[in-house]
């Protein structure tokens, strides 16, 4: 073939192939140049999760009518005219590709007023066509069909409308969240999802956070405003009992630009490094502020990342805020919160609606190192803990040999010859974490939690397998505030659920009601569970690969239901702990492949205090 010059409609496509890989993209495209234009009100709409309809209508700046054929031309932007217009760009778009990429595989038609004069309409993706006049009040609809109608290669890589959907919602929400001052409006298949007012004040920007990330997120929030020399940092981190199994409730902005930054993620996880349990993850919507001249948003295709001129000081500033913010929830902090207040479970917030964490829920402030207030036990709570213990276990399996539950062994432990047990007698625990016991060998450390986990986990997995699972009924069902889309993907799988002894069903289109949990984790916190399950499902894909994510979802269950470091055991229950160990198959590491116990031998010992040298 000889060289020939593409002719433009592909270079677009080609161009569209780069930005334009869902109705999410095509929606944050728009969204962006609505904001762009300053619009103070945004309504969305979609259908077929977008894919048959992305339509976005702003009261912005508008298109003046002979500049309509322009705005769809490529590297047509009134956005920056120069190198150095770009080294300090404030707005969200600059590249001038977005709408003439979005044209060339859609169907797209934009109409525009600027308010001087009336308004007119351009079928952008029609060749030839011509500006028209039209009826919109001042400002613009950009309106998306049929995505990918003429690229069939690239409409193959969507997923169901469903799936579509939930990436366009969490877009969605993303952008809302990034801008207080617009109101904004979502409808799906011609239902209202979302309606948001503008937000001025705190309370009511709190109120759009519920909204956007659920009551719950809010209900365990802190807030944090910081201002540093050059930079500042505001937003709401939620305590570390609020931590979920996926990374999947972290937004982050840096000046009004929604980013996925390794640096600024890892700054936060760093802010929560003594405080946050192993494998979980912080959620949290924090916005960074600062001279747009420090930042360079021109770093990647989608504008996901950015650089920062002093990486180092932003990573240090961030990690240092949060730090700061979470230390003032220990006991004898600042007073953000009261240490009773948290070993409750009861919320810091002062805004929180009460009801919601009432679900009977043992407190979780244990869940973490460092947070949690040590509390003395009361001869009830020990029998509670013993109970919990004995159900989280369940009943003794015939194999066991008749070893004693827990809630019976009242006794002194079994003192059975030590080569029938590896890991020794329970000598005692350090800080709630980890258990000391002495073995021929030496001494044995146990990392607790890390140890049950796994013991539950292949417990979960034995019953899984044998079709064993029993489910246990709660009491008092538990209602939950999810949002839509979790609510789909939980009753789209409520029989695979079901299977796993967890008995779920939808109340309404945000609320779930929680009847049954695995036996095996019956004292878990119910409702921190099934938040963990809706958060695996969403990483997963979910649907029909549940019985593939079954594993997964099991080491999560294990996980949560698993005891925690600061609690408090009891001798016999140490030595429970560790005879279950000696019975477990890969015992010896928790589930996340760290170990769960380790032996320092009388040799080793020895040589810590340099004896017989
Ligand atoms: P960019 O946003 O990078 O400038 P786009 O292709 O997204 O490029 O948009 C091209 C131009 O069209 C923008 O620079 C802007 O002038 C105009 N435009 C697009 N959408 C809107 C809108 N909703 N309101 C006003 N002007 C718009
Ligand atoms: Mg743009």
């Amino acid at each position: 073939m000889p060289i020939r010059l593409l002719p433009d409609q592909l270079i677009d496509q080609i161009a569209a192939g780069e930005v334009i890989e869902r109705p999410a993209s095509v929606l944050k495209e728009l969204l962006e140049n609505a904001l762009d234009a300053g619009a103070t009100r945004v309504e969305v709409t979609l259908e077929r999760g977008g894919i048959g309809r992305c339509a976005v209508r702003d009261d912005g700046a508008g298109i003046p009518a002979d500049e309509m054929p322009l705005a769809l031309s490529r590297h047509a932007t009134s956005k920056i005219t120069s190198l150095d217009d770009l080294e300090r760009v404030a707005t969200m778009g600059f590249r001038g590709e977005a709408l003439p990429s979005i044209a060339s595989v859609s169907r797209t038609i934009l109409t525009s007023c600027t308010g001087e004069g009336p308004a007119h309409a351009l079928e952008a993706s029609v060749e030839g066509s011509e500006v028209a006049p039209a009826a919109h009040p001042k400002g613009t609809t950009v309106d998306v069909r049929d995505l990918f109608y003429n690229t069939p290669a690239r409409r193959r890589f969507l997923r169901t409308e469903r799936t579509e959907y939930g990436h366009a919602e969490a877009l969605f929400r993303r952008v809302a969240l990034s801008r207080f001052d617009v109101a904004f409006s979502l409808t799906h298949n011609g239902k209202r999802v979302l309606d948001l007012p503008p937000a001025h004040d705190r309370e009511r920007q709190e109120a759009r956070v519920a909204a956007l990330c659920g009551e719950a997120f809010l209900e365990h929030a802190l807030y944090v405003e910081r201002e540093g020399e050059s930079l500042t940092l505001r937003g709401w981190i939620a305590q570390p009992t609020f931590s979920r199994s996926q990374a999947d409730m972290q937004y982050c902005y840096v000046n009004g630009r929604m980013v996925r930054d390794k640096l600024l993620n890892h700054a936060v996880r760093h802010g929560y490094r003594d405080v946050l349990f192993h494998g979980r993850h912080p959620a949290y919507v924090l916005f960074l502020t600062m001279d747009p001249a420090r930042v360079d948003v021109n770093a990647h295709p989608a504008k996901f990342e950015v650089r920062f001129r002093d990486s180092g000081a932003v990573h240090g500033f961030v990690g240092r805020t949060i730090e700061h913010v979470l230390a003032q929830t220990h006991p004898g902090g600042e007073g953000v919160a009261a240490p009773a207040a948290l070993a409750e479970g009861v919320s810091s917030h002062p805004d929180a609606s009460p009801g919601l964490a009432a679900d009977g829920a043992p407190p979780q402030s244990a869940m973490h190192r460092g947070v949690g207030t040590q509390q003395r036990m009361s001869l009830a709570d020990t029998r509670t803990r013993l109970e919990a213990w004995s159900s989280l276990y369940g009943a003794p399996k015939a194999t066991r040999g008749g070893a004693p539950t827990m809630a019976v062994a009242e006794a002194p432990a079994n003192a059975a010859a030590p080569g029938e047990m590896p890991l020794g007698q329970a000598l005692a625990q350090v800080h709630g974490v980890y258990l000391l016991a002495e073995n021929e060998h030496g001494l044995v450390v146990v990392d607790m939690h890390a140890a049950h986990e796994r013991i539950v986990y292949e417990r979960m997995k034995q019953a899984w397998e044998g079709g064993r699972v029993t489910a246990q009924p709660l009491l008092m069902p538990v209602r939950l505030a999810v949002s839509n889309r979790e609510a789909d993907a939980a009753e789209a799988v409520a029989e695979e659920l079901a299977r796993l002894g967890l008995g779920l069903t939808r109340q309404g289109p945000q609320t779930l009601l929680i009847r049954e949990v695995p036996a095996l984790l019956a004292s878990a916190d119910a409702e921190q569970l099934v938040r963990d399950v809706l958060a695996d499902l969403n990483e997963h894909g979910a649907s029909n690969r549940i019985q593939q994510a079954v594993d997964e979802l099991l080491a999560t269950m294990a996980c949560h239901g698993s005891v925690r470091a600061n609690r408090q055991l009891t001798r016999d229950e140490m030595n429970q702990l560790l005879r279950d160990m000696e019975r477990t198959e890969r015992a010896d590491q928790c589930n996340h492949g760290r170990p769960t116990w380790s032996q320092l031998s009388m040799s080793d010992l020895d040589r810590l205090f340099l004896r017989g040298r």
